[in-house]
């Protein structure tokens, strides 16, 4: 098994809705909100963790191609066949002749314009470029609004860089397949959502810019 080259798409993550990827807990600071996002440590921006858009990429595919088992784990048949396990990787499977993971995601920095507004709202107004939502559950028997939470999301608008990397094998051809593959896995996270409360409007994204190798392309 030789390795043969790489292909590289890269292209605008456009957040078209609030979005929101949560941060770890101790990033939580007292009097803060209870659902930060997970922001740069020495910047202080938001990004967009590889992982998160590549699990999303991943879980849905699964849906697509029926690869979900009852444990509800991610796919680790190994098989031949089964493109999840050959870009993504093969769950928990060691005895596989797969070779290596194909896919590999970037974490994804906010991109130039939205770097602008997000400094110049800093310094020049004092205001966050994150927003602050707060949601409330209802009781269903009194109809009040009770214990409101806060969550923090960014701003429908932003736009981040994203990068993805194929790594193609001998075994993989001219590896259009996969890429097809990685193509359909994108348009299956704008069909669906990215990060939290998807379910509740959040987390709408769509890819704009999109080159392969440097060519455009459409998804
Ligand atoms: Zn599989």
């Amino acid at each position: 098994m030789k390795l043969t080259g790489y292909k590289v798409i890269t292209g605008t993550l456009k957040c078209d809705s609030g979005l929101h990827i949560g941060g770890s807990a101790d990033q939580i600071e007292i009097g803060g909100v209870d659902l930060p996002i997970i922001k740069h440590p020495v910047t202080g921006e938001p990004f967009i963790p590889g992982s998160s858009l590549k699990g999303k990429m991943r879980s849905q595919l699964e849906k697509k191609e029926g690869r979900v088992n009852e444990k509800g784990e991610p796919c680790g048949c190994g098989q031949e066949s089964c493109k999840i396990c050959k870009v993504f990787g093969a769950h928990k499977n060691t005895r596989h002749n797969l070779g290596a993971t194909r896919i590999l995601v970037r974490d994804a920095s906010l991109n130039e314009n939205t770097k602008k507004d997000y400094s110049s709202l800093l310094k020049e107004k004092g205001t966050s470029y994150i927003e602050k939502k707060t949601e409330n559950i209802i009781n269903r028997k009194t109809g009040t609004a009770e214990h409101p939470r806060s969550q923090e999301r960014v701003p429908a608008g932003a736009e981040f860089d994203i990068e993805i990397v194929l790594q193609l094998y001998d075994m993989d051809g001219n590896g259009n397949d996969l890429i097809d593959f990685v193509k359909e896995g994108l348009r299956q996270v704008q069909h669906t959502y990215l990060g939290g409360f998807g379910s509740r409007g959040s987390g709408k994204v769509s890819f704009h810019n999109m080159k392969l190798d440097g060519i455009d392309f459409q998804l």
